[in-house]
């Protein structure tokens, strides 16, 4: 096992890490920026290196500057979290290239993995449902186009290859708008990703979000850990996220998770990783793949009781995965709210001072977040400040709970989105379960108070 870890991410997923490495005795670095200097979870590190100035391209994602410091502190393996450079080929290339461990899989597979139609072809040979789609990138023959959308039938939507975060996407529901829509996504592509192919999908109008956690070794061992619904999305943006998916058939599910496993031996897959899917009328289609940990992998460890960092870390040091698919018991029901410092409903970003922080608690309760009062909330980076985790022996419990948990949370000083969630655990839509991807943005455009004009 490793003796010490650096930690190339910053706030809630930094000291999640961290606390993984306590458990396992392993010492930990964390780099942080000019910004994220005074946070307290860099204090609680072991060793601590300034890796730049607050802007993230100066800071967290300057690859020279984290390799030095994993040089300057004989640090032996990087853990990269999530966002930043987390599935970034060459960063995991230079990382091994610089005689250290990067925490999570093979280059290859995180460059397969990060081009969207190389990742689908990847997934068709290996067996794994897609959506139905263009063969590879779009060819430039507008001929051509046509051809493909009238095969897959309206609405189609053209997808950048290299798209992220939500981005890239145009939906096109008549052969008029067409030609334009694929000039539009290339050129919004070319410069968003430096890389303007784009491929097209049929459009699901309807669909869940629902993914699958795995966890492979480097002998060919996989598993699957459940299944998670991350269908309250605003913007395609996880705003909660649950496990399991309510009212999806066990054996739909066990059929994909096995797949999903497959899929992992035959790639040479290693490390923890997520197998998207949107859910329709009972089939799956895959969408993409994540080669790193989740924000919301939180909730498959509570159902599971497996720990998925700490999962990352043995398998990174050449250990051989110590469960099989059969020791895996899923239990419970567990929910988990992102918390963003932002206005609640207009989702303007509230960065600033936390005055007063009171944290929930009690039985099922689990609090991801390295938040204090007195803490300030840098502009510069992604808003979220915690995840408040519940735990039920049903969803109903889990719910309860998670409804007990937010009217306990108190944050002052900055503006969060605790009041949406307030809101959300006690909509009847969301109680019954099994919402779809457009729930959470149909309700929110019925709100009054977002339609009527602001009064100076
Ligand atoms: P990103 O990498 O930018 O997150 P994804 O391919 O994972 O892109 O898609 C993000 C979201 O876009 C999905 O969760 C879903 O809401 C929507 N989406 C993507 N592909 C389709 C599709 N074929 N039909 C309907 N919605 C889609």
């Amino acid at each position: 096992m490793f003796e010490k870890i650096l930690i190339a991410n910053r706030g809630e997923i930094a000291l999640r890490i961290q606390r993984a490495c306590r458990e396992l005795g392993i010492k930990t670095v964390v780099v942080h920026s000019e910004a994220d200097r005074e946070a307290k979870y860099v204090k609680l590190a072991d060793e601590s290196v300034c890796i730049g100035p607050a802007p993230s391209s100066l800071s967290y994602l300057n690859m020279p500057a984290i390799i030095s410091a994993a040089e300057v502190t004989d640090a032996e393996a990087i853990h990269p979290g999530y966002g930043f450079l987390s599935e970034n080929a060459d960063f995991a290339e230079r990382v091994e290239q610089s005689g250290f461990v990067f925490i999570g899989p093979r280059p290859a597979n995180i460059r397969l993995m990060g081009d969207k139609v190389s990742a689908k072809q990847a997934m068709i040979r290996a067996g794994v449902p897609c959506v139905p789609g263009s063969e590879g990138a779009l060819p430039d023959d507008p001929k051509e186009i046509i051809k493909i959308a009238r095969k897959i039938g309206y609405p189609v939507i053209i997808k950048a290859s290299g798209g992220g975060g939500g981005r890239g996407m145009r939906v096109v529901h008549t052969e008029a708008a067409l030609a334009n829509a694929v000039v539009m996504t290339k050129t919004e592509a070319g410069a968003a990703f430096g890389n303007p192919e784009v491929y097209m999908e049929k459009y699901l109008e309807n669909p869940r979000h629902v993914e699958i956690q795995i966890l492979a070794d480097q002998f060919k061992n996989a598993i699957w850990l459940g299944e998670r619904d991350c269908s309250m999305q605003r913007r395609h943006q996880k705003v909660i996220e649950e496990a399991p998916a309510p009212g999806i058939p066990r054996k739909l599910v066990e059929k994909i998770g096995d797949r999903c496993a497959e899929a992992c031996r035959k790639m040479d897959y290693r490390g923890a990783g997520t197998f998207e899917f949107l859910y329709e009328n009972g089939e799956f289609y895959f969408i993409e793949m994540n080669t790193r940990v989740q924000v919301e992998h939180p909730i498959t460890e509570m159902i599971s009781g497996v720990d998925i960092v700490q999962e990352q870390i043995r398998i990174a040091a050449g250990e051989k995965l110590r469960y099989r698919q059969r020791d895996i018991q899923l239990t419970g029901h567990s929910i988990e709210c992102r918390i963003n410092a932002e206005d609640p409903f207009k989702f303007t970003p509230s960065p600033g001072k936390i005055l007063s922080w009171h944290a929930p608690g009690g039985p099922g309760i689990r609090v991801d977040s390295h938040a204090y009062a007195g803490y300030v909330v840098p502009p510069y980076y992604d808003s979220m400040v915690g995840k408040v985790i519940s735990y039920g022996a049903t969803r109903e419990q889990a719910i309860r709970r998670m409804q007990i948990a937010l009217s306990e949370m108190v944050v002052e000083g900055i503006q969060t989105n605790i009041p949406l969630h307030r809101e959300l655990m006690v909509d009847a839509r969301f109680i019954e379960g099994g919402t779809n991807i457009h729930y959470l943005e149909n309700k929110l455009a019925e709100r009054p108070d977002l339609t009527k004009p602001v009064k100076k």
